[in-house]
C-alpha cells in the first residue's frame, strides 16, 4: 500500500458552508417509484451529538429532524420508500439502535431499517441474527467512524452472516469526505483494491459502497461493471457541494446497480437538490428508474407500489415472523 496516500488532508478541512437553495414541495409526479437508499435514523441523543458534530466539523444540516419527523418529511412529499442506515460508534450500543430502528420498520411500513454493529464487537453474529429476525434488512457500516480494517477478524464475521443470511452490507468505505475531525485516516483504512479484495473472497456478499466510492470513482465504476453484488449509491455525489467534481456519465455506467439516495436529514441543501439534478441528466426511462427506484427494492426485496404489506412479502419469507 502507498502510505503516503494517508497524508492527503481530506475534504473537510474546515466546515462548509450552508447552501440556501429553493426546495421543492413534493417529487414531481412524472417521475417513477422514488426509494431514498440512503436516509439516517437514530434516537434523538445521538441525533443531537452527530449534528454537533456536523456544525463544528462537516456542515450546516438543514433539517434536524428527529427519526419519525425524517421518515414522516420524505414520505409526505411523494417519496415511496426510505431505506434506514444507522452506525454504532462504540461497541456495547448496537443492541439498542437496532431495537430503535426495528420500532420504527414496525411503525412506518414504507421504511426499510439496516442493523448496526461495531465491527470486532462480542456476540456480532448473535447480535445481527437477532436484528434480522426483529425485521431489520441489511447491515450498515461507515469506516470513517468505526474505524475498522477490511480484512480485520471482526469485518471477515460480518462478511459470513451477510454472506450466509443474504443480507446486503452498505459499507462507507471510500476515502472522502475525509475530516480531520475523525479518530483514524480513511486514506489509510479504506480503498477501492481492499473492497475488491473482499468481493473476491465472497462472492456471495451483496455490497452497496455510498457515495459513488467517492473519491475513487473510475475504480468503482470498473467494479461494477466486473461484479454482479456491487451497488453503488448516489448520495451527495450529484449536488455540487462537496468539493469534488464527479465527471462519469450515469447514463454509460451500469445503472441496474446505481441507487439514488441523500443522507437526509443531515445535509446542507434542498431535500430535493439530488433528485432534481439526477432528472435533469437525460437519463433513458429504464436508467432513470432502475436509479430512483427499482435497483433498490430488488435488492432489499420489497416490491414497488401497491399494497405496502406486499411490499414486505418476500422478506416475511426469510426474517419477518421468525
Ligand atoms: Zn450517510
Amino acid at each position: 500500500m502507498d502510505r503516503s496516500q494517508g497524508k492527503k488532508e481530506g475534504m473537510l478541512q474546515s466546515p462548509l458552508p450552508a447552501v440556501d437553495d429553493t426546495e421543492g414541495a413534493n417529487i414531481p409526479t412524472s417521475l417513477p417509484f422514488v426509494v431514498d437508499a440512503h436516509v439516517h435514523l437514530f434516537p434523538d441523543s445521538l441525533f443531537q451529538s452527530i449534528w454537533e458534530w456536523f456544525d463544528h466539523f462537516g456542515w450546516p444540516i438543514r433539517y434536524k429532524l428527529n427519526a419519525p419527523c425524517a421518515i414522516e418529511f420524505l414520505l409526505s412529499r411523494g417519496v415511496g420508500h426510505v431505506i434506514a442506515l444507522h452506525y454504532a460508534h462504540k461497541p456495547g450500543v448496537a443492541r439498542m439502535l437496532n431495537a430503535h430502528m426495528a420500532d420504527l420498520c414496525r411503525k412506518y411500513s414504507h421504511v426499510t431499517g439496516t442493523a448496526t454493529i461495531f465491527p470486532g464487537e462480542e456476540d456480532a453474529e448473535e447480535i445481527l441474527l437477532e436484528a434480522f429476525k426483529m425485521g431489520l434488512f441489511g447491515v450498515k457500516l461507515h469506516c470513517h467512524v468505526q474505524c475498522f480494517e477490511l480484512d480485520s477478524v471482526g469485518m471477515h464475521r460480518i462478511y459470513r452472516v451477510c454472506s450466509d443470511q443474504d443480507m446486503p452490507l452498505i459499507m462507507h468505505v471510500g476515502r472522502e469526505p475525509k475530516s480531520p475531525a475523525y479518530k483514524c485516516d480513511p486514506y489509510l483504512l479504506c480503498s477501492a483494491q481492499k473492497v475488491e479484495r473482499v468481493l473476491k473472497d465472497y462472492p456471495t456478499l451483496k455490497v452497496c459502497v455510498p457515495h459513488m466510492g467517492a473519491d475513487e470513482f473510475e475504480s468503482y465504476r470498473r467494479m461494477i461493471e466486473q461484479y454482479d453484488t456491487l451497488w453503488l449509491d448516489t448520495t451527495m455525489t450529484l449536488a455540487e457541494y462537496l468539493p469534488f467534481k464527479f465527471e462519469h456519465s450515469l447514463e454509460e455506467m451500469r445503472t441496474d446497480r446505481i441507487m439514488y439516495g441523500t443522507d437526509f436529514p443531515n445535509i446542507p441543501y434542498a431535500w430535493d437538490r439530488e433528485i432534481r439534478k439526477l432528472n435533469n441528466l437525460g437519463l433513458s426511462e429504464a436508467s432513470l428508474a432502475g436509479i430512483l427506484g427499482k435497483n433498490a427494492a430488488e435488492l432489499f426485496g420489497f416490491g414497488i407500489g401497491g399494497d405496502p404489506v406486499k411490499q414486505i412479502s418476500k422478506r416475511s419469507r426469510n426474517v419477518w415472523q421468525k
